[in-house]
């Protein structure tokens, strides 16, 4: 059973906040207020005081969050409380709802929380609530949500055409692209200094469906916020474009209006058929095409890649390796990451591969020489 509270009163509200999940925290913590607690034994401390509390993770956090709440659930035993109720979000909920519950969370909104977290807290403060895995309603306009604390990025556009069997983006925030309008960004990023943004690929916003650029949607934007007289980054961190996106068009508008040294794109895969088996949607011509269109506009690669996919061989990780030897020719930087099967996603069920020795030994040196980076090496121990 779940405690619930059911007296109309003023809740107290209690939020999570990590390194890891400022993004997700800032865009929920100003619809319904509440004390952020960064410190875990300050929020223990103050556990007596709080009605709800609000977790958001990554499926990479499931093991430290574990950890809190068996810590919380013992105190609220020993110290014999009700409160606070738990309530979960994010893409490890997301994914796995009922693992999250089985963790002890009492709730877990699955999606979009901005409409649904709100309107729980308040069905809560009245009545019972049954339904312990709510599907949370999307926002269809995100310019309706324009509190950001604590400040991070802007988030300009939300949802993924595309079908990458690894990402949990389409399934959390659907195919649907949305954008924040020019007007409402140009006004958000008043209070920033450096300006970045969050969007699954930075070059589709304006884009209807988000499938090809939309160039003057494009340069209105950067226009208007290279007025703003600031650092603009784009198309770099803390998000990055599709490969095929990187076109004469649209890398002469990062050059006329940006700051960047560098252009973020995932290749994943240096193998055309891995990349068709992880519905990827470009090829590596894509790839090669965008590396020296960066090289072209002097803007530095940085490019992403993924080693052991389910069904991955051999033959696919020299291709990749090949391609990382291009890049690395060209003086880009390359982030190479180890497979993690994600919740909520095609390949959920799926075991990495093992990688082979020569696969180790030639990232174990290119990455001893400062040449790729990343957390493959970790991710490997782990699984
Ligand atoms: S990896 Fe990028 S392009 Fe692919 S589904 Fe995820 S967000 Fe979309």
């Amino acid at each position: 059973m779940c405690p619930i509270s059911n007296t109309n009163r003023h809740f107290n509200i209690g939020f999570r906040l990590t390194s890891k999940n400022r993004y997700s925290i800032s865009k929920l913590y100003p619809l319904i207020g509440g004390i952020l607690f960064k410190n875990f034994n300050e929020l223990i401390n103050n556990i007596e005081h709080l009605d709800v509390l609000i977790y958001s993770f990554m499926t990479m956090q499931r093991d430290n969050v574990l950890e809190e709440i068996n810590k919380i659930i013992q105190t609220k035993k020993e110290k014999e409380l009700e409160n606070p109720i738990l309530i979960a979000g994010g893409p490890h909920p997301s994914g796995n709802p009922k693992d999250t519950i089985n963790m002890g969370f009492d709730y877990v909104i699955v999606g979009e929380g901005e409409i649904t977290l709100p309107r729980l807290i308040n069905k809560l403060k009245k009545e019972k609530v049954e339904e312990r895995i709510i599907i949370g309603e999307r926002v269809r306009n995100l310019d309706e949500y324009n509190k950001i604390y604590p400040m991070t990025p802007i988030e300009i556009t939300r949802g993924c055409p595309f079908n990458c069997r690894f990402c949990q983006t389409p399934q959390i925030f659907g195919k649907d692209v949305r954008h924040r309008s020019i007007e409402n960004i140009v006004k958000l990023v008043k209070n920033m200094g450096d300006l970045r943004f969050i969007t699954p690929n930075a070059f589709c916003y304006g884009s209807k469906n988000g499938l090809k650029p939309n160039i003057e949607k494009l340069e209105h934007l950067l226009r208007e916020l290279s007025k703003i007289k600031r650092r603009l980054f784009f198309g770099t961190f803390p998000s990055e474009v599709r490969p095929e996106f990187i076109k004469k068009e649209t890398i002469e508008l990062v050059v006329k209006y940006c700051d960047n040294k560098y252009l973020h794109f995932g290749a994943q895969s240096g193998s055309d058929e891995m990349l068709k088996y992880i519905r990827r949607g470009h090829t590596v011509d894509d790839v090669l095409n965008a590396i020296d269109l960066c090289v072209e506009y002097n803007l530095i690669p940085k490019v992403d890649f993924i080693f052991g996919f389910p069904n991955e061989n051999e033959f696919h990780r020299k291709e990749s390796i090949e391609l990382i030897k291009y890049i690395i020719k060209k003086n880009g930087k390359v982030h190479a990451h180890y497979f993690m099967p994600l919740p909520g996603t095609y390949f959920e069920n799926s075991s990495p591969t093992l990688l082979d020795k020569e696969t180790l030994k030639i990232l174990g040196k290119l990455s001893q020489k400062g040449l790729i980076s990343g957390s493959w090496g970790y991710q490997y121990m782990k699984c």
